[in-house]
């Protein structure tokens, strides 16, 4: 029952997740959601290491963006780091993602890796699409919005549960820290 809100991968940040790795395993192309995953909601635009980010990524895989967001800073921000992005997505349900892969013309969704910061969006919604779904820690917690900050005593509830059914989901929540505050 909570098999599809875990991750496949979970690192702590964009910068420590093993894209050889991913590029030996197949995936060619990279979504990530924005606020908290590419950059916290206090910040707009992207800063020098996410540049040498995109610039390494660039080589091996397609990246976007994909973002609930329905704000004008997810255009502002995707302009400005020139790469192809899909706004108020409606994750966890399909539609969005389905732009995203009509987007950039991919039809083979086992070559993409869904990169985000929420259990019951990215995650779930990425698992749904059959992508390959990897969780990071949240930027910084403390800047997010009433809805996000309920989302997050759910996605808590959720973890519990998925582990208590799912043994092997807590090889994979291993390294997850949530905080107690
Ligand atoms: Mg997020």
């Amino acid at each position: 029952m909570f098999k599809k809100f875990i991750p496949k991968y979970h690192y702590k940040s964009i910068y420590e997740i093993d894209y050889l790795k991913l590029k030996e395993q197949g995936i060619k192309v990279i979504m990530f959601d924005l606020d908290n995953t590419l950059i916290p909601y206090h910040e707009a635009l992207p800063n020098n290491d996410l540049f040498k980010l995109k610039e390494q990524l660039q080589k091996d895989f397609k990246i976007m963006i994909v973002s609930n967001s329905k704000k004008e800073r997810v255009e502002r921000f995707a302009k400005a780091y020139d790469i192809l992005y899909v706004k108020f997505a409606k994750k966890p349900f399909k539609s969005g993602f389905i732009r995203a892969l009509d987007l950039m013309n991919i039809k083979d969704k086992e070559t993409v890796l869904f990169v985000g910061d929420q259990l019951l969006t990215d995650i779930f919604g990425s698992n749904r699409m059959n992508f390959n779904s990897c969780l990071v820690d949240p930027i910084n917690k403390d800047t997010e919005a009433l809805i996000t900050k309920m989302n997050r005593l759910l996605e808590k509830l959720i973890k519990n549960l998925t582990i208590l059914f799912n043994k092997k989901a807590k090889t994979k929540f291993n390294n997850y820290e949530v905080s107690d505050d």
